[in-house]
């Protein structure tokens, strides 16, 4: 099944397929080892700089690779596609998704250039997500909220033909400076309103019972990123603080281990909502 079947099914469902970003050899083989034990699907995300740390061909390579290996139902997706020659180059070279991210620019614009990546992915019949309103990114400010409209995300999405939208109802990136309130209500209106499967961006941090009340309300993407990063080096940090083991492949996969049990803690969640 593509990402843009499934993500309808999820629509049609209610249910969610869990979103996790990766970065190195280790974090994929994180989430992956997670979504195997749990015999889950899962998204797997890079994001621009991880593109540029990986090296594009080296990411896709690595990534296709490794889900021969785990056997897992999974699709990879460009998060935050900004740059469009790298969105484009990224559809080229098989993403089975992608995010273009105009939601800074005027409405105008984002449909514009949203709308240019619906239409070159179209022949590659791959899922297309874009944004509406404004999900604070790392180190802007997460009191700015402005919630996405369901007026103006229906006409967002006719005007697009985007698969998947990305919309603002409370959640931000990185780490909440206070507990953050899901517009569950905003969440149910804009679902019923729209063709598009809703994509919760800024996961990480949110309560669960949020969580679960946002699927059952129409979220069909949970996207998850600072806690996998926090729970790697954080174990890694501990790990180095106690010996001076300098092989790595001793060292390692204690953060790694980190890392799956917080992506399984997440699954269970998700999956049995
Ligand atoms: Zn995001």
């Amino acid at each position: 099944m593509n990402l843009k079947e499934k993500l309808k099914q999820n629509k049609k469902n209610g249910q969610a397929t869990l979103a996790t970003n990766f970065y190195n050899f280790e974090t994929l083989s994180a989430v992956l080892t997670a979504a195997k034990n749990e015999n889950s699907s899962l998204i797997l995300q890079l994001s621009e700089s991880s593109i540029k740390y990986l090296g594009l061909s080296t990411a896709i390579s690595m990534c296709r690779s490794l889900q021969k290996e785990y056997e897992v139902e999974s699709w990879l997706h460009l998060d935050h596609g900004s740059d469009m020659n790298l969105i484009k180059k990224s559809i080229d070279l098989g993403f089975d998704s992608v995010m273009i991210d105009a939601s800074e620019k005027s409405m105008d614009e984002n449909i514009a250039l949203t709308k240019e990546i619906v239409r070159y992915a179209e022949s590659y019949n791959i899922n297309v997500e874009g944004e509406l309103g404004y999900v604070a990114k790392l180190g802007q400010s997460q009191s700015q909220l402005v919630f996405t409209q369901p007026e103006e995300a229906k006409y967002f999405v006719e005007m697009t033909g985007v698969d998947a939208l990305a919309v603002a109802v409370g959640s931000a990136h990185g780490f909440y400076s206070q507990t953050p309130t899901l517009q569950i209500d905003l969440i149910n209106k804009i679902n019923k309103i729209t063709d598009a499967s809703l994509v919760l961006h800024g996961g990480s941090g949110i309560p669960h019972d949020q969580i679960l009340s946002a699927i059952q309300n129409g979220m069909t993407k949970i996207n998850l990123a600072t806690e996998i990063k926090n729970s790697f080096m954080l174990k890694l940090r501990e790990v180095l603080g106690h010996n001076n083991e300098i092989d790595l492949r001793k060292v390692f996969p204690k953060a790694t281990n980190a890392a799956v049990e917080l992506v399984t803690e997440k699954l269970q969640l998700i999956n049995y909502s």
